[in-house]
């Protein structure tokens, strides 16, 4: 789970790392106080789930308090197009307003999980601020990457090389090595897969501070950190898949218009595959679960439909825990309630699949039935042509 900027530099604060004052605001009527309190200059930043915003328009230093307003007022509500946001942008929601800071040098410093080689890497360049992919293509020996084994943790030495590697001298390789071991505990302690710090300055007067932060927390940890999953953020996701994971189904949507609904990941990937056969493309991935019931079923097929772009739906399931007959009974429930006005074509195997067939049959909808895989491919051919 990514985390905002703000986010990430309170997660600082809590481990004792020096960040800028800063204040947060949702509204502009919000910004005349803020920097009030803050003095000048200030950064104006766009607070979205995506880097590069620097070069997007997102990040604005002002030296007077005319100039922080007019760039509130312009950043806050824009739909901000980067590299990592895709054509579409995204819509700015919130804004940090910092203490802007006189920068001497921007460096470079991410702490990340090596699956390869199953460590965890320091990764650091003296080429820091908002070029680091050119930096990364063009002179990757400008790159230079510490492994650390989790199990040892960060030694004296580590902090050495990191020191050395930047160029430092003594009394910044003393700050790095402070700044770096606290960095190296909350990556660990927190379970991020990764920690960012783009660019990490050195201030005129020698300090080092980090100015940005992007950190992504391992997902299966979260349940560890209720703190942190306090800061999920779902107004830039789907909101039909937030809807689905509320309600415990695991929906991803997808760009066609097929809609499809089956039970295990397996027969989902393979049902997707078929579709793709049948000359259409799958609107989303729907697993249902094993165990889901009638209520769940019905629950899935709400989202399927809610997404305009769905022509048809195909529903494929294998009958273990997941009963036909429930099965049946959650579409007809779904199907009534919902009434729906695209075909629908259902294809069960497993157990009571009679009963379910028979369910189905006798609803008096207009659902269409196949016994196996390929004539399933066949009719929604059809149907999708
Ligand atoms: P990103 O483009 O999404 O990575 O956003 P950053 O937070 O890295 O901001 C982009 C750039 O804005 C940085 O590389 C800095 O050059 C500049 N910047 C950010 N904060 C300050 C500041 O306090 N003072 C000055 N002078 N520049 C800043
Ligand atoms: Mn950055």
């Amino acid at each position: 789970m990514k985390i905002h900027e703000y986010q990430a530099k309170e997660l600082f604060r809590r481990y004792d790392i020096a960040v800028p004052e800063s204040v947060l605001i949702t509204k502009s009527e919000d910004a005349d106080k803020a920097v009030e309190k803050l003095g000048l200059p200030v950064v104006v930043k766009a607070q979205i789930l995506a880097g590069g915003r620097g070069k997007g328009g997102g990040v604005r230093v002002a030296k007077t308090k005319g100039e922080a307003l007019v760039a509130v007022a312009d950043i806050l509500g824009m739909t901000l197009v980067t590299k990592q946001t895709g054509s579409n942008g995204t819509k700015v929601r919130k804004v940090l307003l910092e203490q802007g800071v006189e920068i001497d040098s921007e460096l470079y410093l991410a702490i990340l999980v090596d699956r390869a080689k199953a460590d965890i890497l320091i990764v650091l360049s003296r080429e820091g601020g908002m070029d680091i992919e050119e930096v990364a293509e063009k002179s990757p020996e400008r790159i230079i990457s510490i492994p650390v084994d989790p199990l040892g943790g960060i030694q004296g030495y580590h902090l050495r090389e990191a020191g050395f590697a930047f160029g430092l001298g003594a009394e910044s390789r003393k700050l790095l090595a402070l700044l770096l071991k606290k960095l190296f505990q909350l990556f660990v302690e927190c379970d991020c897969s990764l920690l960012e710090i783009n660019p990490l300055v050195i201030t005129s007067d020698g300090t080092i501070i980090p100015l940005d932060a992007k950190i992504d927390v391992d997902g299966c940890a979260l349940y560890r950190h209720p703190d942190i999953n306090a800061f999920h953020d779902t107004a830039e996701e789907d909101p039909l898949e937030v809807e689905a994971a509320a309600i415990g189904l695991n929906y991803i949507r997808l760009q066609g218009n097929v809609g499809n609904m089956v039970n295990g990941a397996g027969l989902a990937m393979a049902t997707m595959d078929l579709i793709k056969q049948a000359g259409a493309e799958p609107a989303n991935f729907l697993d249902v679960g094993g165990g889901a019931s009638a209520e769940m079923v019905e629950k899935g097929f709400r989202i399927i439909l809610a997404d305009p772009h769905v022509q048809a739906v195909f529903i494929n399931i294998f009958g273990g825990i997941l009963r036909c007959d429930v099965l049946a009974s959650g579409v007809v429930q779904a199907a009534r309630a919902v009434g729906v006005t695209i075909p629908v074509l259902v294809r069960m195997e497993g157990t009571n699949v009679d009963k379910g067939r028979k369910i189905l049959a006798d609803s008096g909808l207009d659902l269409v039935t196949v016994d196996n895989l390929s004539s399933a491919a066949e009719t929604l051919a059809d149907m999708v042509n």
